[in-house]
């Protein structure tokens, strides 16, 4: 039995200063106190409980900044022309390639804190179109990044079906589809079973968008596919989707959804960026969850979540980093803070009528809808029982040896980056930069040279 001390460790009240946190021998937490163990070992840092990443499509980090090239002011360069250059990407790997990317992503997400991902994972079949003879040798390649990286993943298989409201598949989207709810729930549970073959893996369902899927087959996946995990849908992201919506179905996405399907807290709706103080007083009220992706919405021009309206209903959010044009935790808490006070000229985003703390209630608020998207339903963030996964981060960093605990989270959140990322815990293992992390480096470097 392990056990290790912190200078500091942030519970949902806030800090508790030399935190002993007594660990059993599959890394769940089996004493948390103040008193001193003379066989812990110290931590010169403050734990926070791991980042939640609860949405990511891991490939797309092979093409982080390849598509800043602007050409001509004319012409449109916006989230449609990006897809293009997506595709190219997404029509040429193979499950080993796969492999390579998605473990590079996954140790520098752990580098950066996060400790869980929500893999949306659409690239299912071979270049040609056809189903794998393993229909999950992606969903392989994807658990097995993961365990190699060590950080824990919820494996989204997404039933993709049609090229747009009322319109086939493109070719270009050939390596997505799947044509029918029976073949998707064949997909379903071929990643169902590579998911056992890691401890640290589960499984959560999940549709493309609204424009991706027959609404007929929306319904069913709502209703008749697994109730038990969570349900992920991209919606609502650019506003061409929303006109497109409104002339298929004569409703908004969002509107559509709150009109037709029972929306609780295992719905996990993906940028939502577009709504209208109608739909965002109804989504906030059922209680399902909006996933936020503020560096690569930013990217791709989405718009901005209107999140203090959201908020004023008890709208749950959460956040990941999507393309992964950005990794890091603390700077898309940031990017979504600014946003909001640019657009409303106030500094209050994080802020209701029990919390005054800003940071608190950003890590709040993300660490618990983001562990809801991986299927966890613990609020505490560090409970007795549960699995010990942390982000702890140096306590010698130039703007936090000092600082008292009330303004630590803030501090934590507004002023460090990356670099003061002490290291992660995973289900009780603490990972840093090590030998491991070089060699997935190497073999992401080595591949990379055909991609970039
Ligand atoms: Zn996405």
């Amino acid at each position: 039995m392990k056990s290790y001390r912190f200078k500091a460790l942030l519970q949902n009240q806030g800090w508790l200063e030399n935190a002993t946190v007594s660990l059993d021998e599959a890394g769940k937490i089996s004493a948390l106190s103040q008193k001193e163990n003379s066989d812990s070992i110290y931590i010169d840092g403050y734990a926070l409980a791991g980042f939640q990443n609860a949405h990511s499509h891991a490939f797309q980090y092979a093409m982080a900044g390849l598509a800043e090239r602007h050409s001509g002011a004319q012409e449109a360069d916006d989230f449609w022309s990006w897809r293009e250059a997506m595709y190219g990407l997404a029509l040429n790997i193979n499950p080993e390639q796969m492999k390579t990317i998605a473990a590079m992503l996954y140790a520098e997400l752990l580098r950066h804190g996060w400790t869980n991902v929500a893999e949306f994972h659409y690239v299912h079949h071979d270049k040609n179109g056809k189903p794998y003879d393993n229909l999950a040798a992606m969903d392989e390649a994807l658990i097995e990044a993961a365990k190699d990286a060590g950080i824990k993943i919820t494996l989204i298989p997404i039933f993709y079906q049609k090229g747009g409201f009322g319109q086939q598949p493109n070719e270009r989207q050939r390596r997505f589809i799947s044509p029918t709810f029976n073949d998707y729930l064949k997909l379903f549970e071929a990643s169902k079973q590579v998911c056992r073959q890691y401890e640290g893996a589960n499984i959560a369902v999940g549709i493309h968008s609204m424009r991706g899927v027959d609404c007929s087959d929306i319904l069913r996946i709502a209703t008749e596919a697994p109730q038990n995990v969570p349900l992920h849908i991209h919606i609502s992201e650019q506003l061409k989707e929303v006109e497109d919506a409104l002339a298929f179905l004569g409703k908004r996405p969002v509107e559509w959804l709150l009109d037709n399907i029972e929306l609780n807290e295992r719905f996990h709706l993906v940028h939502a960026t577009h709504l209208t103080d109608d739909e965002t007083e109804r989504l906030a009220k059922t209680q399902a969850n909006v996933v936020l992706c503020p560096s690569t919405e930013g990217n791709l021009g989405d718009g901005i979540f209107p999140l203090k309206n959201y908020q004023s209903f008890g709208g749950k959010w959460s956040i990941g980093t999507d393309s992964h044009v950005g990794l890091n935790p603390l700077e898309e808490l940031r990017i979504l803070d600014y946003g909001q006070r640019l657009i409303t000229h106030k500094r209050n985003t994080f802020t209701d009528d029990k919390t005054e703390d800003s940071g608190l209630y950003a890590i709040t608020k993300a660490t618990v809808a983001g562990r809801k998207a991986m299927n966890n339903f613990e609020s505490d963030f560090f409970a007795v029982g549960a699995s010990f996964d942390a982000c702890i981060i140096s306590a010698d960093a130039p703007l936090l040896a000092n600082t008292k605990l009330e303004n630590l989270s803030s501090s934590i959140i507004y002023s460090t980056d990356a670099s003061h990322i002490y290291g992660t815990f995973v289900a009780g293992k603490l990972i840093r930069k090590d030998g491991k992390y070089q060699q997935i480096k190497e073999n992401f470097i080595d591949l990379m040279k055909q991609f970039r």
